[in-house]
């Protein structure tokens, strides 16, 4: 789908990632966000810190720089709202990859558990072939919050090309070339992990789809027109 082309359409879209995010069950309390990168170039667009993911509007969104100083939006928060700690995540990921236009982490429990077996991710189902190509590297210089831009350059290094990156003891990383990929990223990823835990608890999984198939079966279930169906119809769940 089309990138926003002003700060205001980037704030609504950073909001209705959040509430996005949110419904699909990636919130954690106030924790884990979202961003988009701003299209004038100043920085990125993430809500405030303090909301939950399904209390935000535009009004408490943001616009951080990359250094992040909060340069704009906040409408709604007394003071014009705070940034989050590990804003870094998204301003040194955006830095080192000019493709990345939405990224977003969140503390997903189900990730979390599947981190802890420190196994691959095996294609047991359509979801986890989308990792295929550019395989699910995790982070591993700190599993507490990624609050410098020390720390956001080595998540991004570990990132390199791919899609997703496992936060053991933490969380998840996804980026997308919009925001359909990077929230359908976070959702594949969750279902795959879930449903490895699952096989893993019923005795461990023997069977899966080898490499081949599995980036054909991305080519041929996750077109880009999939993955903005799975990004449109969870926008339809948060307008319920
Ligand atoms: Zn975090």
């Amino acid at each position: 789908m089309d990138n926003p082309r002003t700060g205001e359409e980037a704030a609504a879209l950073a909001a209705l990632g959040s509430r996005v995010l949110a419904e699909a069950g990636h919130g954690d309390m106030v924790w884990g966000h979202l961003a988009v990168r701003d299209p004038e170039g100043r920085g990125v667009w993430m809500k405030a810190s303090g909301w939950g993911l399904e209390e935000i509007g535009p009004g408490r969104v943001l616009l951080v720089s990359w250094d992040g100083e909060r340069l704009a939006g906040g409408e709604e928060l007394d003071g014009g709202g705070r940034v989050h700690l590990e804003y870094p995540i998204h301003t040194e990921v955006m830095r080192a990859r000019p493709d990345v236009h939405v990224s977003l982490h969140t503390h997903s429990g189900t990730v979390n558990a599947f981190s802890s077996l420190g196994e691959p991710l095996r294609p047991l189902s359509h979801d986890a072939v989308v990792f295929t190509e550019h395989g699910l590297p995790s982070f591993e210089a700190t599993a507490g919050l990624v609050r410098s831009g020390e720390l956001g350059r080595a998540l991004a290094a570990d990132l390199g090309a791919a899609r997703a990156c496992l936060m053991p003891q933490h969380g998840l990383l996804t980026v997308g070339r919009d925001i359909a990929h990077a929230v359908m990223y976070a959702v594949l990823l969750e279902r795959a992990c879930g449903l490895q835990l699952t096989a893993r608890a019923a005795g461990g999984p023997r069977h899966w789809t080898d490499r081949e198939g599995s980036l054909e079966k991305d080519a041929t279930v996750w077109p880009p027109s999939q993955i903005e169906a799975g990004w449109r119809y969870w926008v339809r769940r948060t307008q319920r």
